[in-house]
C-alpha cells in the first residue's frame, strides 16, 4: 500500500497537469459514470493529500471555492497512471508511482482506457487513469472535515501538530509497534516507516506507548518529519545512514519486488541499501549482526533486531544522537 508521501506526491503531479483548470471527467469501467458526469467540465483546484487520502476539490467555474471533492483512497490495490504532451511532461517527473502509459511518439489523447479504469480526469495536455482503488466518491466539505477529523496529525502537512501525537500515544496502553500504524494516531505511515522508526529508536515493537517518556515519542515524531518529506521529494523511502549502507546490503525481495519511484535513477540509493530491517527478516542487522526477525501483529508484519531493538523506555537517545539524520530538508518546506 502507497504510505503517505507517495500520495502527496499525487497530489502535487495531479496539481502540476490539472490544477486550476477545466477538466473532463469520465469512468470507462461505468462504476463512478453518474459522480463524473456530475463533475465533468467543472474546475479542477489543486489537489490536497491528508495522510493516505486524497482530495481533488472542484467547483463549477474558477472563481468560486470548491464545493464537491473527489475522496479517493487506493488501498492495496489502487494506482495512477499519466499521460500527455510535451507541456505534461513535469507531472510525469514529479512522478506519480507504477506505470506511465506515456509511449514516445503516440498522441495520448488517442490512449484507450482499460475497462478497469475508474475514473480518467481528462486535461489540455493529458489524461490520467485511476484503477482498483479502495474508495472513490462524491462528498462536500463536510463529509471531508469527517474523514480528516478521524486522522491522527500528518507529519506532511504544515498544520500537524506533533503534541496530538504525543498524547494520544502516551495515553495508550497498544504497543508502539500498532500505534504507528493507526491512523488515527499518525496519519500516512505504513509498514516500512514503522519499521524503520522503530529501529531507528532502538525501540522494541511491543512496548505500550505509554510506557514510552513524552521526549522519547517527540524523538519518534522528529525522526519522522525529514525521513517521510526524503520520501516526498525523491518518490523513494530511505532510512539508513549512509554509513551503514554497504554493510549487509541485501534485502529479502518478495516474487514481485516492491517497486518504488526511480529504482533505475542513477543517483538512487539501492533497495538493498535502503532499510535497516524492512524485508531483511533472516539476514544479519547491519548494526549488530543478530539475525532480523518478524512476526504478525494484527495481520501486517512487522521486522525488527531483536538485539538492538530492546529498549522498553526512554529509547531517544540515539535519535537525538543522529538529529534529523542526513535528511534535513534543504528546502524547509512542507
Ligand atoms: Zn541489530
Amino acid at each position: 500500500m502507497p504510505e503517505g508521501h507517495s500520495i502527496h506526491r499525487l497530489a502535487r503531479a495531479i496539481t502540476a497537469a490539472f490544477g486550476d483548470t477545466r477538466v473532463r471527467l469520465s469512468s470507462p469501467q461505468g462504476r463512478f459514470a453518474e459522480e463524473a458526469a456530475q463533475l465533468d467540465g467543472w474546475h479542477l483546484h489543486p489537489a490536497d493529500a491528508f495522510g493516505k487520502h486524497l482530495f481533488l476539490p472542484f467547483s463549477p467555474d474558477a472563481d468560486t471555492d470548491p464545493t464537491l471533492f473527489v475522496h479517493i483512497h487506493l488501498g492495496l490495490y489502487g494506482s495512477w497512471t499519466f499521460a500527455g504532451d510535451e507541456d505534461f511532461a513535469t507531472a510525469h517527473a514529479i512522478g506519480a508511482p507504477r506505470n506511465r502509459i506515456h509511449e514516445e511518439g503516440t498522441d495520448w489523447r488517442l490512449i484507450q482506457p482499460g475497462q478497469n479504469v475508474r475514473l480518467r480526469i481528462t486535461g489540455h495536455h493529458g489524461l490520467a487513469d485511476l484503477t482498483g482503488p479502495n474508495q472513490c466518491r462524491i462528498i462536500d466539505s463536510a463529509g471531508r472535515a469527517e474523514v480528516t477529523a478521524r486522522l491522527g496529525p500528518d507529519p506532511l502537512r504544515a498544520d500537524a501538530d506533533p503534541d496530538v501525537f504525543v498524547d494520544v500515544v502516551k495515553r495508550s496502553r497498544t504497543t508502539i509497534g500498532a500505534l504507528l500504524m493507526n491512523q488515527q494516531v499518525v496519519a500516512g505511515i505504513g509498514n516500512i516507516y514503522r519499521a524503520e522508526l522503530l529501529f531507528r529508536a532502538r525501540l522494541d515493537p511491543t512496548v505500550p506507548g505509554r510506557d514510552l517518556s513524552r521526549p522519547a515519542i517527540r524523538a519518534i515524531w522528529d525522526d519522522l518529519v525529514p525521513l517521510i518529506r526524503y520520501g516526498r521529494r525523491t518518490g523513494r523511502i530511505v532510512t539508513t545512514q549512509p554509513e551503514h549502507r554497504a554493510i549487509h546490503a541485501a534485502i529479502q525481495e518478495r516474487s514481485v519486488p516492491t517497486y518504488q519511484n526511480d529504482d533505475d535513477h542513477p543517483d538512487a540509493v539501492p533497495r538493498e541499501e535502503s532499510f535497516y530491517v524492512y524485508h531483511r527478516q533472516n539476514l544479519p542487522c547491519r548494526i549488530c549482526d543478530a539475525t532480523i526477525r518478524t512476526a504478525m501483529v494484527q495481520g501486517r508484519t512487522v521486522f525488527w533486531c531483536p538485539r538492538c531493538q530492546r529498549r522498553r523506555v526512554n529509547a531517544a537517545r540515539w535519535i537525538l544522537d543522529h538529529p534529523a539524520g542526513p535528511w534535513a530538508d534543504p528546502e524547509g518546506a512542507v
